[in-house]
This record gives C-alpha cells, structure tokens and sequence, in this order.
C-alpha cells in the first residue's frame, strides 16, 4: 500500500522509535503516547486489521514481537493489549495494529 502510513514506517521511509524488529514485524512508540509506555506492533505486510487473513505466522511472530516490548519496556507488573478493528473502534490507521499500554496501573475498566 503506498499510501499508508504504517507501510511507509515498516519500510524506515518515515522515520519511528523503533523498540523491536525482525522480519514479520516491527514495534515503534506510539506518536501520541496514552500511558508510559505505548508502542504499536505491525505486521510489515499490510493487513487492515486482525482479522484480515493474517497469516498465523505473522500472528505468532506479533505476539512474540509483544512479549520482547513487555521485556524492552520493563512491564513486568503487567500492560494492556488493545487492537481497534474499524471506525466503530476508533480505528484510525487502517493497518493492523496492537497497542501495548503499560507503564502504571491502568485500572480494571477496559474503557
Ligand atoms: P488506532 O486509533 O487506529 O487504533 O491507532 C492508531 C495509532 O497510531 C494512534 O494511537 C496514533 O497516535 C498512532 N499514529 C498515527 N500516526 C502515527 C505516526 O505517524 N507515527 C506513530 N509513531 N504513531 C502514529
Ligand atoms: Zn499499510
């Protein structure tokens, strides 16, 4: 897709902080952050949402991906995973995403 966003930041041509990265995906911290620590993890292929036929490969290595941020970030006490799939969501970038939110103690409502 050329003109995603995501796509453009899996492929460096926008530039991110990078936490974590290997061939399937990459996590980045959120531009607008709504806890501590906030990074998003993509998969490099573009996909809408999560359930978009992402391949189970790429599904694994996401949540592979999430537990390296867990272990980058420090979030041993726990983090939050939320990943919106359409507007109805407040989906806004329209490239599958996973947020990890953690960082202080987020409460037991999820919204
Ligand atoms: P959504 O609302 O689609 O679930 O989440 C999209 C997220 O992407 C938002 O939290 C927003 O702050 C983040 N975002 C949008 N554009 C950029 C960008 O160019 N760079 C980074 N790092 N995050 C972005
Ligand atoms: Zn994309």
């Amino acid at each position: 897709m050329t003109d995603c966003i995501f796509c453009k930041i899996a492929q460096h041509e926008i530039p991110s902080t990078v936490v974590y990265e290997d061939d399937l995906v990459i996590a980045f911290d959120d531009l607008n952050p709504q806890a501590p620590v906030h990074t998003l993890v993509i998969p490099k292929e573009h996909y809408e949402n999560a359930i978009d036929g992402v391949p189970a490969e790429t599904l694994a290595a996401m949540m592979h991906a999430v537990s390296e941020v867990a272990r980058i970030k420090g979030l041993d006490d726990g983090f939050r995973l939320i990943s919106n799939k359409g507007e109805a969501a407040g989906q806004t970038v329209m490239h599958f995403h996973m947020h990890v939110l953690g960082g202080k103690p987020l409460g037991e409502g999820l919204i």
